[in-house]
């Protein structure tokens, strides 16, 4: 999306270890109206695909995965962290290394907003090494439901979560797909 490459542009920062910084649209301060964009954009491009959830991890997949949600007129679910102490029911969960944080998270979500025959589209904002893709997948499929197709805000198609989608059969859409990052430029 033209839109949204202009404004990774603008405001993106390139830190060392390729990682693409946008935290003044994306990551911390988030631009609503831009979210609501890529929302419609996922809403467009999954329209004839029967979602019946929307599924992101939080934090950062949560508001692109809201806009879709709402353009799809489906429920948005994402994935915990962290089990609060409220949970008793049944999860499902998948454990996430974190590019970011280099820690290992386990994601979980309870059983009862997750079905077999759900018709899944997972929303992340970025793709790397697809461990947050994988593991989002993962708690899907446990639940017996189908995943429709995984839309990333930006992927950096360099690593190796893009390959690891497609060669597994899944359906990959991102809204900007990053090439480089080398000597701190942003090459799509
Ligand atoms: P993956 O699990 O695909 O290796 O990494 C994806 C997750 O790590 C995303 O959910 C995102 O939060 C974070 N991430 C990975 N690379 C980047 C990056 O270059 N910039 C930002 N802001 N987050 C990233």
């Amino acid at each position: 999306m033209k839109i949204l490459e202009e404004r990774i542009k603008k405001d993106g920062i390139v830190l060392p270890g390729d990682v693409l910084k946008v935290n003044s649209f994306l990551n911390h301060q988030i631009d609503p109206q831009l979210m609501m964009t890529l929302g419609q954009e996922f809403a467009r491009l999954f329209k004839d695909d029967q979602v019946t959830r929307v599924l992101t991890a939080e934090a950062s997949g949560i508001a692109p995965g809201i806009m879709a949600a709402y353009c799809l007129k489906v429920p948005m679910v994402f994935a915990r962290k962290k089990k609060p102490s409220t949970v008793t029911d049944d999860v499902y969960t998948a454990e996430v290394y974190s590019y970011t944080k280099h820690v290992t998270n386990t994601i979980s979500v309870e059983a009862k907003f997750l079905h077999k025959g759900d018709r899944v589209l997972v929303i992340d904002d970025f793709l790397a090494n697809g461990e947050a893709a994988k593991g989002l997948i993962s708690l899907a499929e446990q639940a017996g439901a189908e995943v429709v197709g995984v839309g990333v805000v930006v992927e950096k198609a360099f690593q190796g979560g893009h390959d690891w989608l497609l060669d597994h059969g899944y359906r990959l859409e991102a809204l900007a797909s990053v090439k480089s990052l080398k000597d701190g430029k942003v090459e799509f």
